[in-house]
């Protein structure tokens, strides 16, 4: 008996250290969830299991098991759906970070409340600093009006404000910000831009796009120290919603510093890729390096451009008027005055290897970036390149083909469609908004879709995403069949856009995107199936546990981070 005992450790043992040789133990494994991979070799699992950064096994319980060592972190994933982790392709993390400590305007549903809430904030501003953020949103007033500066002067005495449209594309200023500014009754408009003026031509405080920038150059920039907390503050409601990738969109350069300052401490829980604004073209150019240069946590080599403007600011370009402005078609951006000289920065960064990512809203201003992106392929010919437009929103028929040919990704926000979509249509008219947010036409034309928020224009959180590519269900309550239900797309498609989309479109689809053995361990683990429960309910799905490389990184039951 001791000796069959002995016998059977023995054999026992030299299994184990065999497996030993052949397979380390996992650092974790996590079994008894519902795996939806997004990937197509095995699209459904119970068990994955991570060793150091990567992960090794997808399969059954039984599968995964033999990974288990006596170090093996085991979690029990209850049955609960277990995704990729999410893959933002469009944020801007600094001002997302700091907009969760600012005024909050987005939900005041009056003028009265906008007033309100900035005086409330002003009597708490200490001297010298500004009253900035605020994403208003006057179309959720009754009845909406574009606020003016003599609504808020009196409520903020000596601080200034500089409050911003939830779009970024038109800012609120009190007259004591227009006079820092020197911003009169003779300032001409700039190119690209707008003072908003009275009927005797003085300033209403309302800057559209580039004309905001008169007001910016004198708001005094961010310290590092409170760059870094707005962008620890981002990292940790990132983690919170299973976000473990953001594309960061005209981050500054000490934006990226903070970036690398936090990978070198350990600190940084998403993974970056920051793409700065294409005027700064050269410095990249110069440096040498190409698209997606860095490592898994920090990458460069991505320039963002503006072609147009934004539908709610009246500034998206269009070959036909607005609907109910008939003698105004938007603008072009700045960098678009004259089309040249967008040309020729593209150029120079196609002809360096660099990644473009250009907004684009109006069929117009669309059109013309693919004028741009089609003349750069002739000159430069054929390449792997993964030519993005920004939010794609309004196409015109004729350049759906055009799209696909020139294999363009539509980086879209889908959380747009369901707020645009309460009024829309007043601006565009049926037909074109037939083609807004037109997520299915793009997928039939074989156009790739990356998902993403454009926070803080909206929020981060992927579910409400989700919901509103699967439901088109407008924020008013008024489409709860969608509005233009034929765009919908499936949960499973909406999940595959925010993964493999998101990660196709920053050149990363070998490294992250879907649960396979060999790529990072980037996961969440979801409160609900959102693959089978109800569509409505999609957006009241919460995240239970965040991992970035193998690392937890958020539990809702708070039983404490890692975030070495
Ligand atoms: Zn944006």
């Amino acid at each position: 008996m001791k000796r069959n005992l002995l016998q059977i450790a023995t054999l026992f043992f030299s299994v184990l250290s065999t497996m030993a040789q052949t397979r380390p133990a996992a650092d974790l494994v996590i079994r008894n969830a519902k795996v939806w991979t997004v990937d197509s070799a095995r699209p459904e699992a119970e068990a994955v299991a991570v060793l150091g950064d990567r992960i090794v096994a997808v399969g059954s319980n039984p599968d995964v098991d033999g990974w288990r060592g006596p170090n093996t972190q085991v979690i029990d994933g209850k049955g609960k759906r277990l995704l990729p982790g999410f893959n933002d392709s469009h944020v801007h993390f600094l001002s997302g970070g700091a907009g969760l400590d600012q005024v909050q305007l987005n939900d005041a549903t009056s003028l009265q409340e906008f007033v309100r809430r900035i005086g409330e904030r002003a009597a708490n501003t200490p001297q010298g600093e500004w009253i900035l953020g605020g994403t208003w949103d006057e179309t959720k007033w009754n009845p909406p009006q574009l606020p003016i500066r003599q609504a808020i002067d009196s409520v903020t005495g000596n601080v200034p404000v500089a409050v911003a449209r939830y779009d970024g594309h038109m800012v609120l200023a009190n007259s004591l910000a227009l006079k820092l500014a020197e911003i009169t009754v003779h300032t001409p408009d700039p190119a690209g831009g707008e003072i908003v003026r009275d009927a005797q031509g003085n300033p209403t405080g309302a800057l559209k796009d580039a004309a905001q920038d008169l007001l910016f150059k004198v708001v005094p920039p961010p310290s590092h120290d409170q760059r870094r907390r707005a962008i620890e503050r981002a990292l940790v409601h990132a983690a919170s919603l299973g976000v473990t990738s953001v594309q960061d969109m005209n981050p500054e350069y000490a934006d990226i510093a903070i970036y690398s300052e936090l990978l070198e401490e350990g600190k940084l829980t998403a993974r970056i890729y920051a793409a700065p604004l294409i005027p700064q073209v050269d410095d990249q150019v110069k440096i040498g390096i190409r698209h997606a240069f860095g490592s898994s946590y920090l990458r460069i080599g991505a320039l963002k451009s503006y072609a147009d403007g934004s539908l709610g600011s009246r500034t998206a370009y269009f070959f036909e008027p607005f609907s109910d402005q008939p003698n105004n078609r938007g603008l072009l951006a700045d960098g678009m005055h004259p089309i040249s000289l967008m040309r020729d920065r593209m150029m120079k960064a196609d002809a360096s290897g660099l990644q473009l990512c250009t907004h684009a809203i109006g069929d117009a201003g669309i059109s013309a970036i693919l004028d741009i992106y089609s003349e750069i392929e002739k000159a430069h010919g054929p390449r792997d390149r993964r030519w993005r437009i920004e939010h794609a929103q309004h196409m015109a028929e004729k350049d759906f083909d055009r799209f696909a040919q020139l294999r363009v990704i539509a980086s879209v926000q889908p959380y747009h469609a369901i707020d645009d979509g309460r009024w829309a249509e007043g601006r565009l008219g049926h037909d074109r908004s037939s083609r807004t947010y037109a997520f299915r036409t793009f997928m039939n034309h074989g156009v790739r879709l990356a998902f993403g928020t454009d926070w803080d224009v909206a929020p981060l959180n992927p579910m409400l995403s989700l919901y509103a590519a699967v439901t088109r269900a407008t924020l008013d309550g008024k489409n709860p069949n969608g509005w233009y239900p034929d765009q919908k797309l499936t949960i499973r498609e909406g999940i595959e856009a925010y993964t493999m989309g998101s990660a196709y479109a920053e050149f990363q689809e070998k490294e992250k995107g879907s649960i396979t053995p060999g790529k990072l361990a980037d996961m969440v683990l979801l409160s609900e199936d959102v693959l089978t429960i109800d569509p409505v309910k999609i957006r009241e799905v919460k995240v239970l546990k965040t991992w970035v490389g193998g690392k937890l990184i958020y539990d809702s039951a708070g039983l404490g981070s890692d975030r070495n």
